[in-house]
């Protein structure tokens, strides 16, 4: 079985693998908490402790036949959390950054299907909030992008696939930030953050690498889109799912808007971190996987 637990905090080729995984391979990552294991009570708050250790992520493998160009599919097998974890805000975090008056922290604890919190029982969504790939922006784990890397999107979790461009030979994979539960737009700054073991499975599509992160999660393809404005990323977002529906559907580009408004949902996937991250979620009985990634693939060139 292959495993790592190094961390590191910039998705770079420069990096030295952690491990080494063959196509079709079963691995775990050994995550901490995105605040690094540095808060262990709820006296610990944000604005004190180390940012140069924020964000780690576990990583990276290095995925023997992986080559510039090809799609990574990463299956999440399964995700063992901590049983406690933190929340954090503080002032000017998180999407009211004018209204925090001080840095708060508090902690949660994980009980099976549900998550305690101030003593209420909230379910359970386990997720991955980092999850990428090494890119020539040499970008930090706090980010999200074409790479993937901070997308906080509930839907990487048990059973989802999610599928990244391949930048460097053996693409360099790397996964943190778990998140024991967390709503759409993780509005404070931070979810309930745990340390896990993450187990994936690795395979490749030779070729077929998407222009924007994808997650396949029950029957819906999600294309994940980041910018730095969150207007920015929506207009991005729905015009990719235009262009999608036309060439997968073979639709004139007007048709394919008009199916857009009917079948196409459009959701936040965080809105607090530098750049935000919006997805379009195409459901698959209209279009499989890939014919998406082809048309995401074949889309890269003309941006
Ligand atoms: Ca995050
Ligand atoms: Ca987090």
């Amino acid at each position: 079985m292959v495993q790592s637990s190094k961390i590191f905090y910039v998705f770079s080729p420069d990096l030295e693998p952690a491990a080494k995984a063959k196509v079709g391979d079963k691995v775990i990552f050994y995550t901490l908490d995105a605040l690094g294991g540095q808060i262990t009570s709820e006296d610990q708050v944000i604005t004190s402790i180390d940012f140069s250790r924020v964000n780690p992520a576990t990583g990276p493998l290095y995925i023997e036949g992986a080559e510039p160009g090809d799609a990574l599919l990463v299956k999440i097998l399964s995700i063992n959390t901590s049983e406690r974890g933190f929340v954090v805000t503080a002032p000017n975090a998180g999407a009211l950054p004018n209204m925090v008056k001080e840095a708060k922290t508090r902690a949660c604890y994980v009980r099976g299907d549900y998550v305690e919190f101030m003593g209420f029982k909230l379910p359970t969504r386990k997720m991955v909030g980092v999850i990428g790939v090494a890119s020539s922006e040499r970008t930090p784990t706090g980010l999200p992008g074409k790479h993937g890397g901070n997308l906080d999107t509930r839907f990487v979790t048990e059973g989802s696939t999610v599928i990244l461009p391949v930048e460097y030979p053996g693409a360099l994979l790397g996964i943190g930030d778990v998140h024991a539960t967390m709503g759409d737009g993780e509005v404070c700054v931070s979810a309930c953050e745990v340390s896990a073991e993450v187990a994936v499975e690795v395979n490749l599509i030779k070729g077929l690498a998407p222009m924007w992160p994808v997650v396949q999660y029950g029957d819906y393809i999600h294309v994940l889109v980041s910018n730095e404005k969150m207007d920015k990323a929506l207009e991005e977002g729905i015009d990719l799912a235009v262009k999608i529906l036309s060439l997968g559907l073979n639709l004139s580009w007007d048709d394919s808007y008009m199916m857009a408004s009917l079948a196409v949902d459009i959701g936040v996937s965080q809105l607090v971190n530098p750049k935000k991250t919006i997805r379009i979620q195409i459901p698959s009985y209209l279009l499989p996987l890939e014919n998406i990634l082809r048309t995401l693939n074949k889309l890269r060139e003309y941006y």
